[in-house]
Order: C-alpha cells, then structure tokens, then sequence
C-alpha cells in the first residue's frame, strides 16, 4: 500500500463542494450560466463573465485539447520530491473553460506533448476527500 499523500491539497469550500463530491465518483462537474450560455471553471456561484446567479452545474464530457504545458522538473514542495518530473497544463474543455490540471500516462518529456492533442479525463484519488482530475492522450 502507497504511503499517505503528503503534499499540497485543494481547500474545499462551500460552493465547491458539489464539484468534490462528483470527482470523488469519477465525473467531471462545470458550472454554466443559464443566461449568457457560458460554461466556467472553477465553481462559483455566479456567473464570471455577466454577474448573473442564474447558473446551473453540467456534467463536463471529460475531453478536451492541450493549451499549453511545462514539464517540472524540481520538486516545488519536499513532498512532491518523488513525483517529478511532472507535466502541467492547461487544458481546453470541449465545454469551453480551460481547465489547469496535470496530464499523466505519458512519460513527462516535451516530445510526448503537442499543441492540439486531444485528452480525456482520468481521476486520480488522493485522499478520502479529495479525487484530483487529470488529463491522459486520448
Ligand atoms: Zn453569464
């Protein structure tokens, strides 16, 4: 058995909760404005792009395309020290945001990476409470 997570967690706060609740059953939750048709990343409840608190949550396709990325190559806390290097990213969600993130299932080298390609969602369990969202090569 893995030891226990060490690093750095997400704060989860009330208006996130639900969006928790859902990666911990491995779904991908965004929210949307009903009015301007916008859907937005992270959870809030109002809209950012026209105040609006008229907004829904939807349940997110879970593909996307890669934005940009960096490859880490020194730990940022200690208890990421086995963990790198590591490949972040923003990703591009069919549903519109872009989505900060981590894509895994890929050896962290930039030949690996390109602009454009196409990932779907995979979860990756970190503690009882937090199930962290993270991107793979389709
Ligand atoms: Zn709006």
């Amino acid at each position: 058995m893995a030891p226990p997570y060490q690093g750095p967690l997400p704060v989860r706060q009330p208006e996130s909760d639900f969006y928790w609740e859902k990666t911990k059953k491995h779904e991908l939750w965004l929210r949307k404005c009903m009015d301007c048709k916008d859907a937005y990343f992270y959870p809030r409840d109002f809209c950012p792009k026209c105040g609006n608190r008229n907004v829904t949550w939807i349940h997110a396709s879970g593909k996307g395309t890669l934005h940009t990325f960096a490859i880490v190559e020194r730990a940022p806390v200690p208890a990421l020290g086995d963990k790198v290097p590591f490949i972040v990213a923003m990703v591009d969600l069919e549903e519109g945001p872009r989505f900060p993130t981590n894509i895994v299932g890929v050896d962290a080298k930039p030949e690996n990476l390109s602009i454009g390609m196409e990932l779907e969602v995979t979860f990756l369990e970190l503690t009882e409470e937090i199930t962290l969202p993270l991107f793979k090569p389709v």
